[in-house]
């Protein structure tokens, strides 16, 4: 069985395909006095990824909130069974929040998972472009960063002096379908590298460190999908 991870301090891997299902994004659970978890994977695997903070020594009742970096089942298929069973804050942004409130199965990829997700409050929407959520001990700094979808978000904790970058799915793929938009993708991406991050949580592939490497990461895609001009 694969370990659970401290990414750091207070930052921790609690689901992924390796550890929870195949069909799930990397999900992080985050220790702000509050626990606040990083998307929640496809769905199937809620009791495991909360057995993974149980094991972490954290009751799975205390998360109060979870961040939906955007709408697409892998990584918001845990969401509803999450908030019924925690309670937790549902936090979106808005452009992407309609799409989970309708259960959309096209644009939340559900129909092409095989998977059903039913219409789902979002408690709180995020409409600027940098806003700060503040939790018991620390807070977190939510950048709209649209492309793979209209309300694409990135989410930054500095703590411990590094900082931490939560990007999901900031390598893409795009698609009409999702409504992605390269133009605004490459403006988002420059805006990540400005960031500096020392550490990059990613959706699918996990974590990327120290700084040099996370620029690599954000590069690497840049000039893949730089020829395109979309
Ligand atoms: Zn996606
Ligand atoms: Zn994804």
């Amino acid at each position: 069985m694969k370990r659970l991870q401290e990414v750091h301090e207070g930052v921790y891997l609690v689901g992924s395909p390796e550890l929870t299902a195949p069909e799930d994004c990397c999900v992080y659970l985050i220790n702000l006095g509050d626990l606040v978890m990083i998307d929640a994977g496809a769905g199937r695997s809620l009791s495991s990824i909360l057995g993974n903070v149980a094991l972490l020594g954290f009751n799975p009742k205390h998360i109060s909130a979870v961040l939906a970096t955007h709408c697409h089942i892998d990584h918001i298929g845990g969401i509803p069974e999450l908030r019924e069973r925690t309670g937790c804050q549902v936090i979106a942004h808005e452009l992407d929040a309609g799409v989970i409130e309708a259960g959309d199965p096209v644009k939340t990829a559900a129909d092409w998972y095989n998977l059903n997700f039913p219409p789902t409050p979002i408690d709180y929407k995020l409409s600027e472009v940098r806003e700060v959520l503040k939790f018991e001990k620390g807070e977190l700094l939510c950048l709209h960063t649209p492309g793979h979808t209209p309300g694409s978000i990135s989410v930054i904790l500095d703590y411990d002096g590094k900082r931490v970058l939560f990007g999901q799915d900031i390598h893409g793929p795009f698609s009409d379908t999702f409504g992605s938009n390269l133009a605004a993708w490459k403006k988002s991406m420059e805006i990540l590298l400005g960031l500096h991050a020392d550490i990059l949580c990613e959706g699918h592939f996990g974590v990327y460190r120290p700084e040099a490497e996370v620029e690599r990461y954000i590069q690497h895609y840049l000039k893949m999908y730089g020829k395109n001009k979309k």
